[in-house]
């Protein structure tokens, strides 16, 4: 349970984090990756899995940023496939729906390939109106994702809640999973395939040379061929097209429900602030569940008090989970909104070889971050993608 006044997730307190010495002097492998949070180690790994030698640099340690604030369901866009598809197209959503669907497989993959106990689950999610009535937001995201091929219902209510949601649409076969414990199996899997990871180690620079890239740290440079920045905001003004997203502040709670009370199901309401819920073990032993609720996302800096965010939440939980008892977990992160919805993800900037990232991920970060790890590694590779465009980070909509 959270005992001090400095916000911790339910994650950080419940999963054992493997840690890892700073770099020692020069390095050298095929691929250099920045960052060792979700997009930086599933990357690491699919390019170890590829014979690719492979160091893995962290500022702090495995697990440190935004990866263990997440609420880490996964779940159709934030930004919903109807309105993205009036900017994309048609043909463009389609690709987003399978780097969607693509991405939840890849991380189920994982999980059953390295046998990580990270309480992974398939349940079916469910999006509704927070005024529980049958409107355009829901209609036009029933036609569209319908219209894609996934697998999607309209239903009256979302069946076995204590309150009554309204119409509502049902995704089949989302997920949820632990991502601290994910992560820490990763970082066990990758070791055990020959990479090298560093805490304590920050990249400073990367320079351009004749034999690649170098990634400058103050316990030494690493000599690769291709970098991946996988900072969650690149660090590098070079590398960051800052001015194309935005960072916004939200904001989760955990609260104590008897085990088995509620159905397993992500729900998530179209309103504004929106909710985003989902349930999560608690301690070992402990005889409840955590009932994870989150939202009441703002703009960065906008100067409004967390603890009234928080007070917003549990309100709006308590209204509608009668069960819930005390609050064990608050706690808070940064998401990174692009200005056109979609993740950037890929080779950056055009002028650079070599040289990806992974970043915009929104509130979707499992999925973009696992995505933008199957589309890095086959860009690094020379494999074609069909995604590249889509993501790319230099795509004609961002250039404002
Ligand atoms: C409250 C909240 C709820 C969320 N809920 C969901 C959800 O339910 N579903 C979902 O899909 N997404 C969700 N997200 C988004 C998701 O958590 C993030 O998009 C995702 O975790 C980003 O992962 P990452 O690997 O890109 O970044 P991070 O996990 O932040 O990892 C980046 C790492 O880079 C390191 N680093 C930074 N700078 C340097 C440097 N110069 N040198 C070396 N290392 C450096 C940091 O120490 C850090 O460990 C949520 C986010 C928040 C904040």
């Amino acid at each position: 349970m959270q005992t001090t006044q400095e916000p911790s997730s339910l994650w950080l307190d419940t999963a054992s984090i493997p840690g890892f010495a700073p770099l020692d002097g020069a390095a050298r492998a095929d691929v250099c990756v920045i960052g060792a949070g979700i997009a930086g180690l599933t990357t690491a790994y699919m390019l170890l899995r590829e014979g690719k030698s492979v160091v893995v640099i962290d500022s702090a340690g495995v697990g440190t940023g935004e990866t263990g604030r997440s609420a880490a369901h996964m779940f159709p866009p934030d930004e919903r496939f109807a309105r993205l598809e009036r900017t994309l197209g048609t043909g463009n959503t389609a690709l987003l729906a399978d780097s969607y669907r693509r991405a939840t497989d890849c991380v189920e993959s994982i999980v059953r390939a390295e046998q990580i106990d990270c309480e992974f689950e398939r349940l079916d999610g469910y999006l509704f109106n927070p005024h529980g009535k049958w409107d355009a937001t829901l209609e036009s995201e029933y036609r569209v994702t319908s219209r894609l091929g996934i697998d999607v219902r309209r239903l009256e209510r979302v069946p076995g809640l204590p309150f009554d949601t309204g119409p509502c649409l049902r995704f089949a076969r989302q997920a949820q999973f632990h991502p601290l414990k994910y992560l820490a199996g990763l970082a066990r899997a990758i070791v055990s395939l020959g990479g090298r990871i560093h805490g304590g180690t920050r990249a400073l620079s990367i320079e351009s040379g004749a034999t690649g890239q170098s990634v400058g740290t103050a316990h030494g440079d690493v000599h690769a061929g291709a970098v991946v920045i996988a900072t969650n905001t690149p660090f590098d003004p070079r590398f960051a097209p800052r001015e194309r997203q935005q960072a916004y502040q939200s904001y989760v709670i955990g609260l104590r429900v008897p085990k088995d009370a509620l159905p397993r199901a992500l729900l998530w309401d179209s309103g504004n602030p929106y909710y985003y819920v989902r349930l999560a073990a608690a301690a070992p032993g402990a005889a409840h569940e955590l009932l994870v609720v989150g939202g009441q996302d703002h703009a960065s800096g906008d100067g409004i008090d967390p603890q009234r965010r928080y007070a917003e939440i549990e309100a709006w939980a308590r209204a509608r989970f009668p069960a819930a008892g005390q609050v064990e977990y608050r706690w808070s992160g940064r998401v990174m909104e692009p200005h056109d919805g979609i993740a950037m993800l890929g080779h950056y900037p055009a002028g650079q070889a070599n040289v990806y990232i992974i970043t915009g991920d929104s509130g979707n970060g499992m999925t973009y971050c696992t995505a933008g790890a199957i589309l890095v590694t086959d860009q690094i590779l020379g494999r074609a993608n069909r995604w590249s465009e889509l993501f790319s980070p230099a795509r004609a909509s961002l250039q404002r």
